[in-house]
């Protein structure tokens, strides 16, 4: 079985013809309310590939929460461990301007009381779980609990998202460190690294890890562990919308990884789901089937 732990979002979105200035009002669309946050996201794309998933999370005693429970529960997400209470339902406020760029603020909400107290109560699911996933849209010290919590023979998988510096007990929990060009750089640091994504995913896994994956959006992905790096194809599709296609991927790849698949399979499994998720318009909604999958 698969847990995801990590955030649960209303994204709400309103397009706009342009961003108001300081004091100033703009007329915009329709408001658009969708399920979201990473955490929420990797446990439905993973649910709808057919993965058994369990998600931990904080949501608040809001009608935000209990749309994101509504969408977790009809994507088949167990939600015994999401929490409800302790502050509002996370919210991303979200408008898209006519050249379909984002402008984003993000308030965390109940995401930021998601503690270490409330990773060591939920036992059971750590027990229950061959895979865990993790982002980094909860505190950072919860995430460093979620690592702490494996159960022996169970494997931790980080996307580190929205990416900071990792401290080194958590990079070497990781397996692997899942990051696309950004989150890389931003791990990396400063440390003058080139344009070799071969060179990035060498220098994460001399951190600590005991695998690095970096996804390369519509070129593919790079594995590395141990034994190298080693490419893994993209599939060719026409690009829709590439939001949540990092999410896709990372649920692909940790279910297949829980189902006893190499790392280099579950990446290029994860890149047919990623490649499928960018035909479709948003986060949730662009994610496939399994049969969806397979007909690609
Ligand atoms: P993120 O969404 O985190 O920036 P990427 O853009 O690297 O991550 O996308 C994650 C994965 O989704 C890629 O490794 C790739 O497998 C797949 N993918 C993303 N964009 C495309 C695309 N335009 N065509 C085909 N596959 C894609």
């Amino acid at each position: 079985d698969l847990l995801v732990v990590g955030s649960a979002n209303a994204d709400l979105v309103i397009g706009v013809e342009r961003r108001p200035a300081a004091g100033e009002t703009v007329l915009g669309s329709d408001l658009a309310v969708h399920p979201g946050g990473k955490g929420a996201n990797q446990a439905v794309a993973a649910a709808r590939l057919g993965a058994s998933t369990a998600l931990l999370a904080r949501v608040g005693d809001d009608g935000h929460g209990r749309l994101l429970l509504d969408s977790l529960r009809s994507a088949g997400v167990d939600t015994v461990g999401v929490l409800v209470g302790g502050a509002p339902t996370g919210v991303a406020l979200i408008t898209v301007d006519p050249s379909g760029d984002n402008s984003i603020v993000v308030s965390p909400g109940a995401n930021g009381r998601l503690t270490p107290e409330d990773v060591r109560a939920a036992g059971s699911l750590f027990h229950a779980s061959r895979v865990v996933s993790a982002q980094l849209e909860i505190p950072l010290e919860t995430v460093v609990a979620v690592a702490s919590s494996l159960a022996p023979d169970s494997r931790f998988v980080l996307n580190p998202s929205p990416p900071r510096p990792l401290p080194a007990v958590l990079l070497a929990a990781c397996d692997p460190l899942i990051v696309n060009e950004h989150e890389a750089k931003v791990i990396l640091g400063d440390s003058a690294i080139g344009d070799d994504p071969e060179d990035w995913a060498r220098i994460l896994l001399a951190k600590g890890p005991r695998s690095v994956v970096v996804t390369l959006g519509a070129e593919g992905a790079l594995v590395a562990s141990k034994d190298g790096v080693r490419r893994v194809a993209s599939v060719k599709v026409d690009a829709v919308d590439t939001t949540g296609a990092g999410d896709a991927f990372t649920a692909a790849l940790a279910y297949r990884l829980g189902t006893g698949a190499s790392l280099e399979e579950a990446a290029a499994y994860a890149a047919r789901v990623g490649a499928a998720a960018v035909t479709k318009e948003g986060a949730q909604d662009s994610f496939p089937t399994a049969e969806e999958v397979d007909a690609l």
